[in-house]
Order: C-alpha cells, then sequence, then structure tokens
C-alpha cells in the first residue's frame, strides 16, 4: 500500500479562532491557540522553533502537523518615483503581485487576490489574460506581511494603507478575502484598521450586499465604474451584462457606510469613450444622493488594447463639472509607470 503524505494544515490560512480550535484538536488549551496566533504575525517568524514561549512538544507536534507557509518573493521592481512591485512565485508556481505607492503621507500596498481574473474588461490586461486560481488568506496576507518586511529592512514608514485592488476581483473570492481581512485586521494578528482597508469590485452586486452584512461597513468600499450609462459600461466590463448599473448602485445605497464615510467610485478616463461633457453630467445626475468621492485615472494605455487617455484638458474639464455638480474629485496620476505596475490599472493589469 502507497502511503500518501500527510496534508499539513498552513496556519497563516486560518483566523484566529480556527487556529485556537486546531490547537484543541491536538489536546491544547484555548489560550495556547491563541498565543500560537500571536506568534504568527510577529516580524520575522518563520519556524515554530522560534516560538519559544510554547512548549517543546507542542511545538513538535506542530511541525509535524502544520506548516507557516507564505508566498515567496521572487522580485522587486523599483520605479522612478518611489513605487515598488513585488513579485510573488506561489507554491505552485503560479505568480502575482502586489504594488506599493507612497505618497506623502501615506504608504499604500495594492494587493491581489486571485492570479489572474475572469471579469474580462477589456481595458485591462489581466482580465485579457483570463483566470488562473483564487488566492487563499495566507497568499493575500502575504503580499503585506512581504511588504511589511520590506519597509522595515528600508527603515521606511510603516504601512498606513491596503487596497484590494489589484489583480482579480475580489468579491468572486470573497471567503479567502473575508478571512484575510479578519486576519489582516485581528489585534493579535496585523493589527490594522478596518478605515484602512478599502475592498474594490468591478460590479458584483449580490457580493456587495454580502460584504456590507460581514463587515458592517467597516471596511471602505470602491466601486470600478468606468462609464456613465449602460450602453458605454456594457462594452467595457462584461459583469455590466448581469449587474447593470441599476443593481450595482442598489447594492451601493444598501451598504452599511458609517457616518461620514463614503464609497469610492474608480473612473478611468478612455479618449473618445467616455470623457464627453456629456458623460460627466450624467455621472453627476446618476450618482445623486449616493455619498461617494469620485477617483478619475487617465488611462493607462496597455499593449494590443486601442485605448487612449485624453488630453490634461479634458481631464480638466471633466473633472471640473462634477465639482460644479457638488462631488468631491480626485484626480489620480499612475504611479509606477516605468515598472509597470501604475495602481488604478497595474499598468492595465488591474483595477478591480
Ligand atoms: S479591471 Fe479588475 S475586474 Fe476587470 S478584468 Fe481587470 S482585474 Fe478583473
Amino acid at each position: 500500500m502507497i502511503s500518501r503524505p500527510m496534508q499539513r494544515h498552513n496556519l497563516r490560512d486560518m483566523r484566529q479562532e480556527e487556529v485556537v480550535a486546531f490547537c484543541q484538536r491536538l489536546g491544547h488549551p484555548a489560550y495556547r491557540g491563541r498565543q500560537l496566533f500571536a506568534w504568527l504575525y510577529r516580524p520575522g517568524v518563520r519556524s515554530f522553533a522560534q516560538m519559544t514561549d510554547l512548549p517543546k512538544k507542542f511545538r513538535a507536534q506542530l511541525a509535524a502537523t502544520a506548516s507557516l507557509d507564505l508566498p515567496e518573493v521572487a522580485e522587486v521592481q523599483r520605479s522612478e518615483d518611489g513605487t515598488r512591485k513585488l513579485l510573488f512565485r506561489l507554491a505552485d508556481g503560479v505568480r502575482i503581485e502586489s504594488v506599493l505607492i507612497p505618497e506623502e503621507e501615506r504608504q499604500t500596498l495594492c494587493v491581489s487576490t486571485q492570479a489572474g481574473c475572469a471579469m474580462g474588461c477589456v481595458f485591462c490586461m489581466t482580465g485579457r489574460l483570463g483566470f488562473r486560481r483564487n488566492l487563499r488568506p495566507a497568499e493575500i496576507v502575504g503580499q503585506v506581511i512581504a511588504a511589511r518586511n520590506l519597509l522595515a529592512a528600508e527603515t521606511a514608514p510603516p504601512l498606513t494603507n491596503l487596497v484590494f485592488m489589484g489583480m482579480g476581483e475580489p468579491l468572486a473570492n470573497l471567503a479567502n478575502c473575508l478571512a484575510a481581512i479578519d486576519i489582516l485586521t485581528d489585534q493579535r494578528g496585523l493589527d490594522f484598521s478596518p478605515r484602512r482597508l478599502t475592498v474594490s469590485t468591478s460590479g458584483l452586486a449580490p457580493k456587495i450586499h454580502e460584504l456590507g452584512r460581514r463587515c458592517q461597513g467597516k471596511i471602505n468600499l470602491a466601486i470600478s465604474l468606468h462609464a456613465p450609462n449602460d450602453a458605454i459600461r456594457d462594452q467595457l466590463m462584461p459583469v455590466n451584462h448581469t449587474y447593470p448599473i441599476a443593481a450595482l448602485l442598489a447594492a451601493c445605497r444598501a451598504y452599511p457606510l458609517p457616518r461620514r464615510k463614503r464609497i469610492m467610485i474608480e473612473y478611468i478616463l478612455i479618449k473618445g469613450i467616455n470623457d464627453a461633457d456629456t458623460h460627466a453630467q450624467a455621472l453627476g445626475r446618476l450618482l445623486r444622493g449616493l455619498r461617494v468621492k469620485i477617483n478619475l485615472l487617465p488611462y493607462n494605455p496597455v499593449e494590443g488594447v486601442a485605448f487612449h487617455p485624453p488630453s490634461a484638458e479634458r481631464v480638466a474639464r471633466f473633472q471640473e463639472i462634477l465639482w460644479q455638480q457638488g462631488y468631491t474629485v480626485l484626480l489620480r496620476q499612475s504611479r509606477g509607470q516605468d515598472i509597470d505596475a501604475a495602481c488604478g490599472q497595474l499598468a492595465g493589469r488591474a483595477s478591480a
């Protein structure tokens, strides 16, 4: 008879309560599980041997049954503007990336939630490459740990903001994203404030309702809208055929936003497609009554896609029309273009 190697449980895929339950199944009290969970997220912990206040016998038992696997950083690319792209090689050889964007008062990490993406937005390179697989919680959280380690090694200011806006559609991998969010925001985990965490979606309306229920609005929501009407959105984002703008905005209205919080509306301006004055006016009418901020992003050209960014004057005019309607409108510049890492499109790779 061929004996199969025992499958080890990756503790970094587990929420605190799951680590506690795992330890209890091994015959240990709950407090040991809590102690173990805290060890998982201390800087530099790579082995059970480092967890010196856990009994030796327990550590040996863990080494035999569990793992601490994190995605391996294959390469770090640096942009002239300070943006860094972290390229990861996962255990099965799949590659993903995240982008670290330093700004005056923030360090933002744009995190991937899937390898590839099935949503097929026509302006996005990730969408064109297709879907490989969902990322596990440890593969999502691992990107944050790697960025934290990189910043510590550079004695740079720590991470302040996380955006699930890299490769993939987070809400198509909601269960694993929710587990990752719980680990990231757990005080014994990475202790990240949920107010500093944003999940961005291309518009999976039922999942927006679910995210709102599960996180009770504590997590910021961003919507990749990119069009002022269904006719244009249908052309740009296939998801709109299933969940048209009315369904998407109904989900936004139902999202349990805390007072003073607003939903971020992402809008990539594409020359001749969605950048006319009439489009800005229609966008303003569409969003009326919703608590939103609008983020305009001039299109970042992608190889093989016949779209172009509008002129600076056109962008300014679009922004002005929305201002006149009373909206807060931010203009985001692409960062890290020389390393193919502009967040918002990840240089055309991802902006879910
Ligand atoms: S823009 Fe986002 S949702 Fe659309 S294909 Fe790219 S990664 Fe997927």
